[in-house]
């Protein structure tokens, strides 16, 4: 029996910090809760909000009448609320934007099409992207085609939307005016297709990259000779020889238009479609293990934490190939069998098919996967399983912290020192601190797991507040490999060259090749060049909109931002002096695969970063050719340094060790000894033992000297006295305030009166700046920075929370005062 209140209290997604009081309409009195989302109306628009509090209590000026209930059950328990308050206050963030981030995104799962781009109509986006305009999508489609002013037109709006992953037409229809029709429009025309949400829908209307294909029946050997069109007929030969089914994304790098012809070939009942799990990939399904000594005395230990029911923090400190999954996956059993459910946290890119199969074979249907890159519906519909209790192991990035994961009893962060789960925007949060948060809560156990822990968790071990477990050895006592410093400077004295690759390593190179070994290499940068310059006057060309090189991207023959994206052609003179000599400087990627080429050309390459994956699948289509053998050479940034396991990699090259070195950011030694020792652990976790190459011009650094000996415990030793020294985290709370503006003296004028403000700094608070951010335009906008450190926690809250209420009070829009606390890049 619930009470029935007039009105309620609604956080709303906005940047305010007050609740709003609405009235409720009598249909809905009696089924409002706390923690139900309601759809109100707010100025013009409707809002949909979270039920704070349910009163009787008029507010001063009469309240509007509430539209609508999504909920029935609360999205939010008092668990999650609560969650949510909390982060709100420690990051700073309005709460009415903090609880919108814990929901999931889709109001709720309707009926409704998704939307995502045919592989022509990624081509089209591409090179809308980087033409700026000048395709042609047809008069009816795009009146503003050729036109200059693109980013108006509304079909290439869509067209730009949909690159980035698959959406559904209400969201498109938010987005863009005369979405439904333009879309019907883009879908004629193949550069979009549609697929039904609703399930049970003919499994041929998915998206490709959903699909599987397999070969049905010989097609009679007239149709195969003439009668069929080109793909089709190459699709069936392919089938043929390759029996089974496949992914039909996957297909499409083997056979031009295989999406196409296989439908077709669907209705003439050739081939068989049917649609592919949901985060269910073509994992190799790996049986349990017996646990080893190491891996059982960490076990028994969080064992024990879960029968006691209450909450521990462990941080799991395992070698790269020492088995940490293997704990993770017994741990989750132990605390399904004690009737509690688990939550496990992967990095962005660790989310793979590959391991959301390992999930399922062991658990079945009690698994959830959640995935930013999973369409709202998927998501949503996920969540409710989640929230009803059918699913009790869930699996997800970042956002996924606040599943509804009922009598939640174990939360394990793997790879916990990884960026990703740092939320860039508001609110900030670091999902690995709210996990902790969210356990002690709950009463849970949680488990960070990492070869390379942040500083913050391995002092916190450190100092009693976690429990510390160690993995020291590889399973079956597999040797770590052998690391080789090649310092790059001595090889130019040597060979008198500046080359890409240094003689070992090309000779490593070859020896793999022939003994039918893999290489991977490590460059953390995508592009081409690095920067574009002018020989005669030393001009490097920078973006328009941020204070930032250009990087020279070969393929598209065009400089991109890769802070915004802009993109311009490469000028023919010097834009500063009008000399012509143009020249491309720094290494990326794309270049080393490009010599690459040159230097082994008879090798099979494949190239991982964020110019080779877009889609959604791209990504472990790559990855699972070269697990499979289809390639000798995997070139990639940081990408390739996370979590894979493929046995066959007997050589790591890192080409530059040094990039990101030179950052003005006191994360920089950090993040570049976890990147090069992650990397170098991808090496001999086969029955062969593996090598690493580090080329590098700084061997003396000492990141790059305990990567190179793989000594974590080195590095900690020499990082924490850096930071103690310096009073970085973790012996400060830190935060970034950033004052931006489009004109440059609004900038600076606020961040001047923020600093004042501070003047005299309050005591246990010290205060850089303000002062031009290092990156100090950005997107059109300048930017101002002041860094906080403080002795407490409280401190840096009481100061931040003095600065917004300033910039509340100065009416300033709130897009100008950012707040990043714990800030893991100062750029
Ligand atoms: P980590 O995450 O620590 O780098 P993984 O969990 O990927 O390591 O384990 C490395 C490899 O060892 C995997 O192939 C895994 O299946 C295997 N493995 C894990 N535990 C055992 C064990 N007790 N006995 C044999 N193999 C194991
Ligand atoms: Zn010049
Ligand atoms: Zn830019």
């Amino acid at each position: 029996m619930s009470a029935s209140f007039s009105y309620c209290d609604v956080s709303l997604p906005v940047p305010l910090d007050q609740p709003f009081t609405y009235l409720l309409p009598e249909t809905l009195r009696h089924r409002v809760r706390t923690g139900c989302r309601l759809l109100v109306p707010f100025g013009t628009r409707k809002l949909t909000g979270i039920v704070l509090r349910m009163h009787e209590t008029p507010p001063e000026s009469p309240a509007r009448e509430a539209l609508g209930l999504l909920d029935e059950e609360p999205a939010l328990d008092g668990e999650l609320l609560k969650l949510g308050l909390w982060i709100s206050t420690y990051y700073c963030a309005p709460l009415g934007e903090t609880l919108r981030a814990m929901t999931p995104l889709a109001g709720d799962v309707r009926r409704g099409k998704i939307y995502s781009l045919t592989s022509p109509g990624r081509d089209a986006a591409r090179q809308l992207h980087l033409s700026n305009g000048g395709l042609d999508l047809g008069s009816d489609v795009s009146s503003a085609a050729g036109n200059k002013e693109v980013h108006g037109d509304p079909s290439v709006q869509i067209l730009r939307l949909l690159d980035a992953r698959p959406l559904s037409g209400s969201y498109l229809a938010q987005k863009v005016g005369r979405a439904a029709a333009l879309l019907r429009s883009l879908e004629k025309k193949g550069f979009v297709e549609s697929e039904d949400t609703a399930a049970g829908r003919d499994p041929s209307r998915a998206s490709a990259a959903r699909l599987r294909v397999e070969f049905l029946k010989r097609a009679p050997e007239q149709i195969k000779a003439g009668k069929l069109p080109k793909p089709q007929r190459e699709l069936l030969s392919y089938l043929e020889l390759h029996p089974g089914s496949h992914n039909l994304a996957a297909l499409e790098l083997s056979v031009p238009k295989a999406s196409t012809a296989a439908r077709a070939l669907a209705r003439q009942e050739l081939v068989r479609l049917t649609s592919e799990p949901v985060g269910c990939g073509t994992a190799s399904i790996r049986p349990p293990h017996t646990l080893n000594a190491h891996q059982e005395d960490a076990f028994n230990k969080v064992h024990a934490a879960l029968e006691a029911k209450r909450f521990h923090t462990f941080l799991l400190e395992g070698v790269t190939g020492s088995g940490k999954t293997e704990i993770y996956l017994k741990a989750i059993e132990s605390v399904l069998a004690l009737g509690r459910g688990a939550l496990m946290l992967v990095p962005e890119i660790g989310l793979t098919p590959a391991v959301a199969g390992q999930f399922h074979h062991r658990f079945g249907d009690r698994v959830a996967i959640l995935h930013s890159a999973f369409q709202d519906a998927e998501r949503a519909q996920e969540w409710k399983r989640i929230r009803a209790g059918d699913a009790s192991v869930v699996v997800a990035t970042r956002s996924g912290v606040f599943a509804p994961v009922r009598n939640l009893g174990l939360i394990v962060v793997d790879e916990e020192h990884d960026q990703s789960y740092k939320q860039q925007e508001t609110p900030r949060y670091h999902g690995r601190d709210v996990a902790v948060v969210r356990a002690r809560d709950a009463g849970a156990v949680v488990v960070l797991g990492s070869a390379t822990p942040s500083l913050e968790s391995r002092y916190n071990a450190e100092s009693g507040k976690y429990t510390r477990l160690s993995l020291p050895e590889r399973i079956e006592q597999r040797p770590m490999p052998r690391v080789e410093l090649i310092d790059m400077r001595q090889e130019f004295l040597e060979t008198r060259k500046s080359a890409t690759f240094s003689r070992a390593l090309i000779e490593a190179v070859q020896e793999r090749l022939e003994n039918g070994e893999q290489t991977m290499l490590l460059l953390n940068r995508r592009g081409f060049s690095s920067f574009v310059a002018c020989r005669a006057c030393g001009e490097r060309l920078e973006c328009a909109h941020c204070s930032v090189t250009l990087t020279y991207h070969r393929r598209d023959r065009r400089m991109l931002c890769h802070y915004c994206n802009y993109s311009e052609r490469v000028p023919e003179r010097c834009p500063k002096c009008d000399s012509e000599y143009i020249q491309f400087l720094g290494l990326g990627s794309e270049r080393v695969e490009d010599e690459l080429h040159g230097a082994f050309p008879k090798a099979r390459i494949a190239r991982l970063d964020r110019d080779t994956v877009t889609g959604k699948h791209d990504y472990e289509t790559i990855l699972a050719g070269f697990r499979n053998g289809d390639f000798d050479i995997l070139v990639g940034t940081q990408m390739i340094a996370k979590g894979h396991d493929i046995p066959n990699v007997t050589l790591v090259g890192i080409v530059s060790a040094d990039v990101g070195l030179g950052l003005p950011d006191f994360r920089a030694a950090e993040r570049t000894f976890q990147l090069l020792t992650q990397a170098a652990g991808r090496a001999g976790r086969g029955g062969t033992p593996g090598i690493v190459l580090l080329q590098t011009i700084n061997p003396d650094h000492y990141a790059v000297r305990c990567a190179a000996a793989q000594d974590y415990e080195a590095f900690y030793r020499k990082e924490i006295e850096f930071r103690r020294m310096m009073q970085y985290p973790p012996f400060a709370a830190l935060a970034n305030v950033i004052v931006r503006g489009l004109r440059e003296e609004d900038a600076l004028q606020r961040s001047a009166a923020l600093g004042r403000l501070l003047r005299p700094a309050p005591e246990g608070v010290s205060i850089l700046g303000p002062a031009a951010a290092s990156l100090s335009r950005l997107k059109n906008e300048y930017r101002y920075q002041m860094i906080l450190k403080a002795s407490s926690r409280k401190r840096l809250t009481d100061v931040l929370t003095e600065l917004r209420r300033f910039a509340a009070a100065e009416k300033w829009n709130p897009t100008m005062l950012s707040i990043d606390v714990d800030p893991v890049t100062l750029l």
